[in-house]
């Protein structure tokens, strides 16, 4: 682990295995951090930020050593792919383009730190002197799933970095390598020691985290029902929190959309990552007059999905990430089974030792089915046919999440009617899952609290304090 800008081992000594989810064999073993662990890597970076050797250093110079760490990423990208295939089983392809994507969200926030700013007021009473400044908050604590591990902490560590922070990073436990691989290039960056320290474990490690009467801003990214406890930790503390949660986004299929392109994107946006992404286009909605042809060829190509090996360029698909999704995954499956839904393809797992589930494609579900209104995060989709636009968006928002949807049509009035009253944090027209650090990302409902990147991302780390200075 990184604690204080020295490598460590858990002070217990004990440690947790890393396994390749395509081989399934164990690769690695990385330290499982205890209370004491935690407490230490809190206290370090509490001190760093009472000590000011980072926070205090003009904007420019975080700006500098932020783009510096996204060329070493840059530079490493390759490797640092290679590693996250190997943690959590997704596409090469995937991969190497979210740490392209992760090096330029470094440069990004770099850029950032240079816009903090408070503003002025003019002259509020008569004789004061009035304005805000924007100040960081102290130690925050970044908590990462396993799906998109760098991105995710990227959008976390790099704003509250450039905004002066400390930060305690705990990645997922399926994958703790990649990100102690940013840990040693953050070093190499130039970041003091003690401003970024991670600590690797599982959910208790975590729950220590967010526990530490020293940590002032918790950001996480996961599952709603461990969001949910965080949040009501951070409650009882008075701790800034942001929560990332699930969902289980529409794509919202209209008659006039070119059907090629909407069966091309909705099925690789998909299947690529195994149905493993919080914002996967899981209920797929279409309008009554082509459910059925659609159903069939969306079937054929659910069917025609090659997957395998993550690291071959010719596989569409790979692995879910560990033997707990799998567990997960396929107890929905049984469900299924126990709903008796129309299977369109796929439904069972292959003869396979990694962790393979067929891509799935189900339909006919009752309303209150549970694989229609349950986050699966496995390579399974549902269909639901809707009668009209108003049906439409009664069907789309009738879900206890908000995080995406996809609107397909070349109907320009429809278009603006649908993003206006789906309830999503981000609506798509006529494509899906298309993404930058220029927009902000988050979910409406369930689906979390707060927002990440964009141009107000570093808001959410720092303090606003407010100045009165008497002039006469
Ligand atoms: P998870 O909630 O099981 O774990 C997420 C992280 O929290 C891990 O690091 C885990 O070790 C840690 N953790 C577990 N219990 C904890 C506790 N009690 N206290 C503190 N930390 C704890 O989620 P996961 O299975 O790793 O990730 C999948 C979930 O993440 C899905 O629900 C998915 O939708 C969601 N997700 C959301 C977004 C988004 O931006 N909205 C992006 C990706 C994934």
């Amino acid at each position: 682990m990184l604690i204080g800008g020295a490598w460590a081992d858990a002070a217990a000594g004990e440690t947790f295995v890393c396994t390749d989810p395509f081989t399934n064999e164990d690769w690695g073993r990385v330290p499982l951090a205890g209370e004491a662990d935690v407490d230490r890597a809190v206290r370090v970076a509490h001190r760093a930020f009472e000590e000011g050797e980072w926070r205090r250093r003009p904007a420019a110079f975080r700006a500098a050593v932020l783009r510096r760490l996204g060329d070493l990423i840059e530079a490493q990208a390759e490797q640092i792919a290679l590693t996250e295939v190997r943690e959590n089983g997704k596409l090469y392809a995937e991969m190497y383009q979210g740490a392209m994507a992760f090096a330029g969200d470094a440069r990004f926030f770099g850029a950032m730190a240079e816009t903090v700013h408070g503003y002025t007021i003019d002259a509020p009473l008569p004789g004061f002197s009035a304005w805000t400044r924007r100040e960081p908050i102290g130690v925050v604590a970044a908590i990462t799933p396993w799906n998109t591990p760098l991105n995710l902490l990227g959008w976390k560590l790099f704003p509250a970095l450039a905004a002066g922070n400390s930060v305690v990073v705990k990645p997922s436990e399926v994958t703790p390598v990649s990100t102690l691989m940013i840990g040693r290039l953050a070093c190499e960056a130039g970041i003091p020691p003690g401003v970024l320290n991670i600590v690797t474990g599982a959910g208790a490690t975590g729950h220590a985290l967010v526990s530490h009467p020293l940590v002032e801003k918790i950001a996480f990214t996961g599952s709603g029902a461990t969001g949910a406890g965080i949040g009501r930790i951070a409650a009882e503390r008075h701790a800034h929190v942001s929560l990332e949660l699930g969902g289980k986004s529409p794509n919202i299929v209209f008659p006039d959309a070119d059907i090629d392109a909407v069966l091309q994107t909705i099925s690789s946006a998909f299947f690529a990552t195994a149905g493993q992404a919080c914002n996967a286009g899981s209920r797929i909605l279409v309008h009554r007059d082509i459910y059925h042809p659609f159903a069939e060829r969306l079937a054929a190509l659910a069917r025609s999905v090659r997957w395998g090996d993550p690291l071959d360029p010719r596989s569409q698909m790979g692995p879910l990430s560990s033997r707990a999704q799998l567990a997960k995954v396929t107890s929905y499956l049984d469900r299924a089974r126990e709903e008796d839904l129309r299977i369109l393809a796929g439904g069972g797992r292959p003869d396979h030792p990694g962790f393979f589930v067929e891509p799935t494609l189900y339909a006919d579900a009752a309303a209150d089915s549970r694989i229609l209104r349950e986050e699966i995060f496995g390579p399974v989709a549902i269909l639901v046919p809707f009668e009209d636009e108003a049906d439409a968006i009664r069907t789309a928002n009738d879900t206890r999440f908000g995080l995406a949807a996809g609107v397909w049509t070349r109907d320009l009035g429809r278009a603006h009617r649908m993003i206006e009253a789906v309830r999503a944090g981000t609506v798509w027209v006529n494509t899906y899952r298309v993404g930058s650090h220029a927009l902000p990302f988050g979910g409406f409902k369930e689906s979390g609290i707060g927002r990440e990147t964009g141009i107000d991302a570093l808001d959410a780390y720092t303090e606003v304090k407010s100045v009165w200075v008497k002039t006469s």
